[in-house]
């Protein structure tokens, strides 16, 4: 008998420009394994419970072997699910589902994506205060981590109540618990950079966690063009399509290092594929290179 093939999907709406169907493929090949890894486009209409629940079904049977979750389902599927890991819970969404018997589990890759990725680009360890632009499901997961690793994290929000809603899930947290809110701060985009000018001269990373930048927004930004910080303030845009936004191209403009969120992406997918196969892929310039060829290519 062969080894079995894996059969894997990703839930969301619209699906048409994702990259995961190349990247889990390059992953299937590297580790030798045998799979496919499907488009589930589910849109939010009268019928979106249904059709969640079906794939559930078929996952339940033994169908798929795993599941991505992604945009505008990462919050919704948690009721469907039969228990959250602590990183799903504390996030709030699932990036990942995984089965354990007829049971599925809900996680949340972005976390340890976001961490694994940025902690190759600056230390880590040495901490510092972050701030992050946006308030969704991707930047309570940024702030999370963020948060666990020892940073300071400001949460800036075009909805202040937002970023203090992150603030008050996240300071409840229990592993968090011991020094509550201290290393947080709420703040609204519309407050402008000032109050970050003036009061954080330590600011080490900026994140933008917004989908401004992404294909459809490409000249819009959630940071203002001019402004005046520590050269050795960094900006980190999850926006990965295109690869150069307006956040990074300011942020170089002015002589700071920043990165796109492409090696995010590829580090949360490594670790899905890692839950449902047992197998690490370790995200090398080569693998890199790999699935950006791959991707090129279908675009031709
Ligand atoms: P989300 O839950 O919809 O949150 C988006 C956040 O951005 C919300 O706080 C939203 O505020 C805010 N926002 C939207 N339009 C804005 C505007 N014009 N001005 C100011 N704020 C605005 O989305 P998400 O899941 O957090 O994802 C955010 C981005 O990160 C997306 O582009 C996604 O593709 C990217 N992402 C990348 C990775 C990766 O691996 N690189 C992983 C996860 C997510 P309102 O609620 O007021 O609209």
């Amino acid at each position: 008998m062969g080894e079995m093939a894996y059969r894997f999907g990703l839930i969301g709406f619209p699906l048409t420009y994702s990259f995961s169907p190349f990247i889990h493929q390059v992953f299937l090949e590297t580790s030798g394994k045998q799979g496919s890894y499907e488009l589930l486009p589910i849109a939010v209409d009268a019928q979106v419970n249904e059709r969640l629940q079906a794939v559930f079904a078929q996952m339940r049977r033994g169908d798929y072997d795993g599941l991505n979750v992604t945009i505008p389902h990462k919050q919704g599927v948690m009721a469907c699910l039969d228990s959250l890991d602590e990183k799903a819970r504390a996030v709030g969404a699932v990036n990942t589902i995984y089965r354990r018997g007829e049971y599925l589990i809900g996680t949340n890759t972005d976390v340890e994506g976001f961490l694994l990725d940025v902690g190759q680009k600056l230390s880590l360890t040495e901490g510092g205060t972050a701030l992050i632009l946006g308030a969704g499901g991707a930047a309570r997961a940024v702030a999370w981590g963020l948060l666990k690793s020892g940073w300071q994290v400001w949460i800036a929000a075009r909805r202040l109540e937002q970023a203090r809603q992150i603030l008050s899930d996240l300071s409840t947290e229990e592993s968090l618990q011991s020094e509550r809110s201290s290393r947080m701060r709420a703040l609204s985009l519309q407050d402008g950079i000032e109050i970050i000018e003036k009061e954080s001269p330590n600011l080490r990373l900026v994140v933008n966690a917004t989908p401004l930048g992404t294909k459809g927004l490409e000249e819009s930004s959630p940071f203002p063009s001019q402004f005046c910080l520590p050269k050795q303030t960094c900006f980190y845009d999850l926006v990965y399509n295109p690869p150069e936004t307006a956040f990074i191209r300011n942020a170089w403009a002015k002589g700071h290092q920043a990165w796109n969120g492409f090696g995010m992406l590829l580090w949360q997918a490594a670790l899905a594929f890692e839950c449902w196969t047992g197998y690490r892929v370790a995200i090398t310039p080569e693998i890199e290179t790999e699935i950006t060829l791959r991707i090129r290519s279908s675009h031709d």
